[in-house]
């Protein structure tokens, strides 16, 4: 028995011939392994569509860069980033889809079937969930990489609780490090608000609100030039852009939120994108092509959750049922 929410008493796996030659053609191709991209698999093959995840050459999206996990329900203690993608690759392909770590260079939405290539095989599908994700930009800091997780952030949202009572810094000028920047004096004794130049390009009303906070410190014409500690983040250098000056910042955590890339390169000619280069989406998860659907950061800068991610990936999945069972060819 199966219910329309996911829950059942009874598993029935997937079958599907076995062939010599590899198999290329699918129902559904979803490209990305996120939790957008995870969630649809899983909606797909219970629907039994015949599923392919092509999953780039480093499976599990922003979370493998992640460490704790508080924030995504069902782990009562939290869980790890990587574990929990590991966990959701598990039960995707438990589901019955094909996850192959392949990294898509170029598609073609021109015609039926769609056609999608990766740099070693050409795959053919009815439909096509992109589920690829948006990157956070980088400082460009050889720290970044080294506190990635230890003190480093690019989301205020995800690992703002771990930071309680701790000076830490913000940088960017933008509605996303002002909203952020605000958030986190829920927990920071004290929030560095480090922009490079001497005005904010955020929302009047949102510069209002951080202006009046006491707990943010603004460091104008400033950024921070390295990142410095033993086991975790323990000083930012800041740099005055004008004089040069370097300023030793004690602080616990460092949240770059200097904005995010979509990860649209591939889809640049064939899909309708907005002004900043995300996915458009109309009646929820369809694209301008029929029977291509978007999931997850690719197309939603405002949430960018990994719950939110996986539950645009049901929604996608559920359309391409509904678009699977209408057009049969
Ligand atoms: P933005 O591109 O709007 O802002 C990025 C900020 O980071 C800018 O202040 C920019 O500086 C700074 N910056 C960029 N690169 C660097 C760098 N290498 N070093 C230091 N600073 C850098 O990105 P956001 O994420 O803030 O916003 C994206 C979109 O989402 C916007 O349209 C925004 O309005 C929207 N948004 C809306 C929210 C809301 O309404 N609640 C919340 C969050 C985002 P500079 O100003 O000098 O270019």
């Amino acid at each position: 028995m199966m219910s329309s929410d996911g829950g059942s008493t009874v598993m029935i796996e997937k079958e599907f011939p076995k062939t010599e030659k590899k198999k290329t053609r699918f129902d559904v191709i979803i490209i990305g392994a996120g939790p957008a991209g995870y969630t649809a698999g899983i909606y797909c093959s219970r629907a039994r569509h015949d599923t392919l995840i092509l999953s780039g050459i480093l499976p599990g999206g922003q979370l493998v860069n992640t460490t704790e996990v508080e924030n995504y329900p069902g782990f009562e203690n939290g869980i790890m980033g990587p574990d929990l993608m590991i966990t959701m690759r598990k039960q995707t392909e438990r589901m019955g889809t094909t996850i192959i770590d392949d990294e898509v260079i170029d598609v073609d939405f021109r015609h039926k079937p769609f056609k999608i290539l990766t740099s070693s095989e050409e795959y053919e599908c009815r439909a096509v969930i992109i589920a690829t994700g948006a990157t956070p930009r980088k400082l460009g800091l050889a720290g970044e990489q080294t506190f990635g997780g230890k003190g480093v952030s690019y989301c205020a949202t995800c690992d703002g609780p771990f930071f309680r009572n701790q000076e830490i810094v913000v940088v960017g000028g933008g509605d996303s490090a002002i909203e952020e920047a605000t958030f986190l004096t829920k927990f920071a004794s004290k929030v560095h608000l480090v922009h490079r130049k001497e005005q904010l390009r955020a929302s009047k009303v949102m510069q209002e609100r951080a202006f009046s906070n006491q707990k943010i410190q603004f460091h104008w014409n400033s950024a921070v030039t390295d990142i410095i500690g033993e086991q975790k983040v323990q000083t930012a250098v800041l740099s005055d852009i004008k004089s040069g000056q370097k300023t030793n910042l004690p602080v616990g955590g460092i949240f770059v939120a200097i904005g995010h890339e979509p990860n649209t390169k591939i889809f640049v000619n064939s899909i309708e994108l907005d002004e900043n280069g995300y996915i458009k989406l109309k009646d929820h998860t369809k694209t301008n092509i029929p029977g291509v659907f978007a999931a997850g950061d690719v197309h939603d800068h405002r949430y960018r959750q990994a719950i939110t991610a996986a539950g645009f990936g049901c929604m996608a999945a559920i359309d391409v049922d509904k678009y699977l069972t209408e057009n049969k060819s």
